[in-house]
């Protein structure tokens, strides 16, 4: 879970452009979400993330809300414990993709799937029924 970070507005915009405006989890894009995404730490501070640029990416509420804390999750296929993906490292694609019907976030890998689970991407009853819509309307998926 993000504290509430002073960053000067420069850094603030240079990070919601890197993250390309959109949740580096679940890729929900700002201008489909009411609430604004938030600047969240990559690993907490509470488990020794700094406040460095290369630590801060950006979350929607929902992700940032069930990563809270962690850092690692269980993989339900191999059932060991994995890191959560790095969205400023690691490439969404690479390690998760979308259900046929674009409402479902699937883990691909054992990152993926950890993060799936710690992160309910692909069981929040919500953002499943918000994803419907955009669906509907043709705005979702992303195309990457
Ligand atoms: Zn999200």
């Amino acid at each position: 879970m993000s504290r509430r970070l002073s960053l000067s507005s420069e850094l603030d915009r240079k990070i919601r452009s890197d993250a390309k405006n959109r949740c580096g989890y679940c890729l929900s894009p700002q201008n489909l979400v009411m609430a604004r995404l938030e600047i969240e730490h990559i690993i907490p501070v509470s488990k020794g993330g700094s406040n460095d640029e290369s630590n801060l990416w950006l979350a929607c509420p929902l992700c940032n809300g069930h990563k809270a804390s962690k850092v690692k999750a269980f993989d339900p296929q191999t059932k060991q414990i994995f890191p959560l993906f790095n969205p400023r490292k690691q490439v969404w694609s690479e390690h998760f993709e979308w259900s046929e019907d674009g409402i479902k976030i699937i883990g691909k890998t054992p990152i993926g799937r950890a993060t799936v689970s710690a992160l309910h991407l692909s069981n929040d009853p919500d953002a499943l029924e918000v994803r419907s819509y955009w669906v509907m309307a043709g705005w979702h998926p992303p195309e990457n």
